[in-house]
């Protein structure tokens, strides 16, 4: 057992973070509840919510409704005006930014789409003067800044805080916390897009609360992330979660990472796309060119969905395909995890329908029945918020999980 002031004081600073962290996801709560649920005493939590209160993080919201057992208590919430976050995705053909309160309230938000070909440095210019922008709003009303946080597509050194190779972007080391760091003042974190959709579903979405599920998404690519005992599994260098680039056909298609055969080269939209068009070019029947104006390059899932929805058999068997290549794999991840939760993003929840019944059937044929009969498939509602939502969760989660001086 800690025994000095110094561990004394790490005890009274992790307790902080399970206070916040129960708040976070369960938010009102009583003092009692709170003791219930953190299996700390009354007295303890008393203490750590007065100095929580002095420090403007959480924030007192009214008395609960009484019942038979005794006073009602005071309500506890985080408190909006405990600081403001900065989350910002840069990803292919676009940067997203949005700046939220300490409850994730989204007070301010831009998007900017960019030319697939803009230089790296120009992206970067463009994304420091959003991030600029979102420091002044902050101020404007009156908020600390806490951080920023960073989703990319690719791999991230989150111990450096570098992004170390984003293939849709084809960038190579860019040193984001150092250099944002020093320019902004504030703490950055970053994360792969996936890892913080991931966290952004476990905090605001449909797996809040879920300590174990797996996240799929496909914006280009297919990105995922794994939450595992209630933490981000990032492995040994912070690269695990790569799902997309798990080989499901040996000398297959060409993938982004150069190799062939990978599992989003199977389901990806460059995949249903690429299937689409060329059963077009071989005379397939189809409403779809008729929904673009015979133009190819509108082509998109939301297009193909569109045609599904009114019966059209490319877009259909299109689907299924998809829908069979994503079974197979779920059920190899299902195998290996044991989540209780798969969400599907991006693209893929927006073909959600068409998607389920037959990834459900796949998982049930080809998992082991004891997992499967445990895990639960979702759509994510959040649409092309996960992200930037997630880079403002990576803040937050660094402040309810790592020690805090009190
Ligand atoms: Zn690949």
């Amino acid at each position: 057992m800690p025994s000095g002031p110094a561990d004394q004081n790490l005890v009274r600073q992790l307790n902080s973070a399970l206070i916040l962290d129960h708040l976070l996801v369960n938010a009102p709560q009583s003092r009692a509840n709170l003791a219930q649920q953190t299996g700390l005493n009354r007295s303890t939590i008393s203490s750590l919510v007065s100095d929580l209160i002095v420090r403007g993080l959480i924030r007192e919201m009214g008395l609960e409704a009484a019942d038979s057992r005794g006073r009602p208590g005071m309500l506890l919430e985080l408190n909006p005006g405990g600081g403001c976050i900065v989350g910002i995705e840069i990803n292919f053909g676009y940067v997203s930014i949005i700046l939220t309160d300490f409850t994730a309230r989204i007070l301010w938000q831009r998007l900017v789409e960019v030319d697939p070909g803009t230089p790296q440095a120009a992206v970067l210019t463009l994304a420091g003067e959003l991030i600029e922008a979102a420091q002044q709003v902050g101020q404007a009303h009156a908020l600390p800044p806490l951080g920023i946080g960073l989703g990319v597509p690719g791999l991230v050194d989150t111990q450096s805080g570098t992004l170390r190779y984003a293939p849709i972007l084809n960038w190579h080391d860019v040193s984001f916390r150092e250099v944002w760091g020093q320019r902004f003042g504030v703490p950055v974190i970053i994360e792969n897009d996936g890892n913080a959709s991931a966290l952004s579903e476990h905090y605001f979405g449909v797996a809040k609360g879920n300590n174990n599920f797996i996240y799929l998404s496909t914006g280009i690519g297919l990105s995922g992330g794994l939450m595992l005992n209630g933490q981000l599994y990032r492995g040994a260098g912070g690269y695990a979660g790569e799902v997309g680039h798990i080989i499901v056909e040996s000398g297959g298609e060409l993938c982004s990472c150069g190799r062939r055969g990978c599992w989003e080269t199977l389901v990806g939209p460059r995949a249903v796309l690429r299937g689409v068009t060329h059963a077009l070019n071989n005379g397939a029947p189809s409403l779809i060119p008729k929904l673009i104006g015979h133009d190819l390059s509108k082509l998109d899932m939301k297009v193909v969905v569109q045609a599904a929805n009114q019966g059209d058999q490319l877009a259909l068997h299109t689907l299924a395909d998809v829908a069979l290549h994503l079974g197979t794999g779920i059920a190899n991840l299902i195998n290996l995890f044991n989540p209780e939760l798969v969400v599907l993003g991006g693209s893929l929840a927006v073909a959600g329908d068409y998607l389920l019944p037959t990834i459900s059937n796949i998982i049930t044929s080809e998992a082991l029945s004891a997992p499967t009969q445990m895990v639960a498939l979702a759509l994510s509602a959040q649409g092309t918020y996960a992200c930037v939502k997630g880079a403002v969760a990576l803040v937050v989660d660094g402040i309810v999980r790592e020690p805090i001086s009190c």
